[in-house]
């Protein structure tokens, strides 16, 4: 078993109020390190006050591009256990995006390990209001100084913390998603499957252009055709049609999402029809047409399920369920979330 040296903050910072929580403004006052090199491999990996790091102005982080990110929370529960969900599954993920942009694989186990020393040394991070979370933000950056372009042969690991409020403040609500037929997210053979940098910074020029028009997200298309649906800003999504629920298939540019993952398995144990395959947005307003478009919700990590009340297709709106809320959405909304913070049975061994 490898150690994990733990050196203690000789200060605390002033935690934010429960009801003023900002999406990644404000960190916990620990953070997990481990370096790489190629002699030594993945090495001290150590617990450190939260504090800024010193790089080079060369350093290739600054660059090209050569990252990787995830993202998961932790919940506590009303008998003020702290539970993760599907932890494992991230760092799965977070493999095989450094398999995509030659980063040397990181052995899981130690990140969980680590993962759950730092919110022990933290634990009064977690916020204790429903619907609030620890948001876990485990990354890689090259650390090496050097201007080719070529992998790094210096890394560093991290996890930062951040706590985080409810997302939906007035209950679930459904969002305005335009669907972008000039932008695209990615490409099948480019690194959509990876959770790396260059694909956010992709996104942002579309998502700025329908936040300017109004809408909440994107609904991303295939980069070939610009007719499949494949994602929903940083979220995978769902449509149910005619009582069946379905998702595109993946297919080499989307990011399996861990939610996604999840909501799959629950629908199956539910006995309700799904399927992932190919589909396309004439698809999707042909049975808007028909009436047969009966609910359509967005998933991911930060809000879980994130219903969509409307598209804006080639200039025409197609609204679902009158805008509203449908009831697999909010029955998966209530599950998953019950699931994760405690209050309902653990059926599939999800939460760690
Ligand atoms: N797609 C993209 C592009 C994302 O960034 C995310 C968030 N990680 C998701 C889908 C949803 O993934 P998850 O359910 O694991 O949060």
């Amino acid at each position: 078993m490898t150690t994990i040296d733990i050196q203690l903050s000789a200060t605390r910072k002033e935690k934010p109020k429960e009801d003023q929580l900002a999406f990644g403004r404000n960190f916990t006052d620990h953070m997990f390190i481990m370096d790489y090199s190629t002699e030594k491999g993945w090495y001290d990996p150590r617990i450190v006050p939260y504090a800024p790091i010193s790089l080079d102005p060369s350093t290739m982080v600054f660059h090209y591009g050569q990252t990787v990110f995830e993202g998961l929370k932790a919940y506590r529960t009303k008998d003020d256990q702290i539970l993760l969900f599907r932890p494992e599954k991230n760092m799965e993920r977070m493999n095989l995006s450094n398999e995509r942009i030659c980063i040397p694989h990181i052995d899981g186990e130690i990140v969980i390990e680590g993962l759950k020393k730092l919110i022990q040394v933290d634990r009064d991070w977690v916020p204790t209001a429903e619907g609030t979370s620890l948001y876990i933000r485990p990354f890689v950056i090259p650390t090496e100084p050097f201007l080719g372009v070529a992998p790094a042969t210096q890394y560093r690991f991290m996890i930062i913390m951040s706590p985080v409020g409810s997302y939906y403040k007035e209950g679930i609500q459904p969002v305005r998603i335009f669907v972008e037929n000039e932008y695209v997210r990615a490409v099948a053979g480019g690194t959509g499957t990876a959770k790396t940098g260059g694909n956010y910074a992709a996104s942002l020029k579309a998502q700025e252009e329908a936040t300017k028009r109004g809408y909440t997200q994107v609904l991303w298309l295939d980069g070939v055709e610009k007719k499949y649906v494949e994602e929903v800003g940083s979220m995978n999504v769902f449509f149910k049609i005619k009582g069946e629920v379905v998702t595109p298939q993946l297919n080499g540019s989307i990011l399996e999402g861990i939610t996604r993952n999840s909501i799959l398995q629950l629908l199956r144990h539910w006995d309700i029809p799904v399927s992932e395959r190919r589909i396309s947005m004439d698809e999707i307003r042909e049975a808007y047409d028909k009436g047969e478009l009966e609910e359509a919700f967005g998933t991911g990590t930060a809000a879980v399920i994130s219903p969509i009340g409307e598209f804006l297709y080639e200039e025409k709106q197609i609204l679902i369920n009158e805008g509203k809320t449908g009831e697999l959405s909010k029955k998966l909304y209530d599950t998953l979330t019950g699931i994760q913070n405690g209050t309902l049975k653990d059926e599939f061994g999800w939460t760690v």
